[in-house]
């Protein structure tokens, strides 16, 4: 797809850029601390097949919490709502994304919701499918039928860097497991989640995936619906209550559109009938969202009008 380097869009870019020093790329998974803290790029796709850019937006970087939204709209295709949502909330935390704190004090120990790596887990628990590979290769194929791109795939170096670190999601999956929630081994589930955590593209393919949210599962070009509206609703939903973590509700005063954050510094805007956005800048704030990603997010909001409410 061409994607036109468009002037407005560089000059915020570079005002937002600024603010990369403040923040700090994310190292608690090792070979994502390789990344270059000054980068920053966004993309923006139109229903009518428009793309405006700016920033080297062929970089590519791993969905990492980002993918949680997309194996929720999969699950629910897959299992229907009533499955899914008697295993996982509907309520923000207030917490961090891998606190496992509410786990413990609530009366039933299901994760409030799927945006927080407890609900997560539980989600990819529920992909169905005979083998890991098998699992994780019809979650591809739905990220590949949703950005378009046959060739998006997973970063191996980064699955196995985290698949070697993740004590603490072993921890929220072994508490779910003691309550009768995780029915199946965790190495394999772990192996599962790394992976699609570890699905790479660039800033293009995210706005790409923005846009069938936006247009409620349609696919912009062949009309197709990928997903049922009613998903798409359910997941826009859970991106303004609970996508940017323990940030959403300033993000939604701020900013107010629909977006997913992960500490990859990649963010999924989703501007609903209007277009979809896609943001890589990987150096992080405190609670693990992209610092200039959300500066150029804010400057973009107060200049369009971004704003749903
Ligand atoms: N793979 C990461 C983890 O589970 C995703 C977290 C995130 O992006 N916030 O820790």
């Amino acid at each position: 797809m061409a994607c036109k380097s468009n002037e407005a869009l560089q000059a915020m870019v570079e005002e937002a850029r600024n603010w990369t020093t403040k923040g700090k790329v994310a190292d608690y998974i090792p070979a994502l601390g390789l990344a270059n803290p000054d980068d920053l790029s966004i993309a923006i796709h139109y229903p009518n097949g428009d793309c405006f850019s700016a920033g080297n937006i062929e970089k590519k970087f791993t969905l990492q919490s980002i993918s949680k939204v997309i194996s929720l709209a999969f699950v629910l295709m897959e299992r229907g709502k009533e499955y899914v949502f008697e295993r996982v909330g509907m309520e923000p935390t207030g917490d961090p994304f891998n606190s496992i704190a509410k786990l413990e004090t609530m009366a039933v120990a299901k994760p409030l919701n799927p945006m927080i790596n407890a609900g997560a887990l539980m989600v990819t628990h529920m992909i169905e499918g005979d083998s890991v590979a098998e699992r994780f290769n019809r979650l591809l194929a739905f990220i590949q039928g949703l950005s378009a791109d046959s060739k998006v795939s997973f970063s191996k170096e980064v699955a196995q860097s985290e698949y070697e670190t993740a004590h603490l999601n072993r921890s929220l999956c072994y508490f779910l497991k003691e309550h009768g929630l995780i029915e199946e081994e965790i190495e394999p589930l772990i192996d599962l989640y790394t992976k699609q955590c570890a699905i790479e593209m660039n800033c293009l393919d995210l706005a790409r995936i923005g846009i069938v949210f936006a247009m409620d599962g349609v696919d912009p070009e062949s009309g197709k619906q990928l997903m049922p509206s009613e998903v798409a609703r359910i997941c826009k939903t859970f991106m303004v209550t609970c996508g940017m973590y323990n940030a959403s509700g300033e993000f939604a005063i701020k900013i107010g559109i629909p977006a997913k954050s992960g500490v990859s510094g990649g963010i999924m805007g989703a501007v609903p009938g209007k277009f979809g956005i896609g943001i890589f800048g990987p150096a992080l704030d405190d609670i693990g969202n992209s610092i200039a990603g959300i500066k150029l997010l804010e400057l973009l909001s107060k200049r369009y009008r971004l704003s749903m409410f």
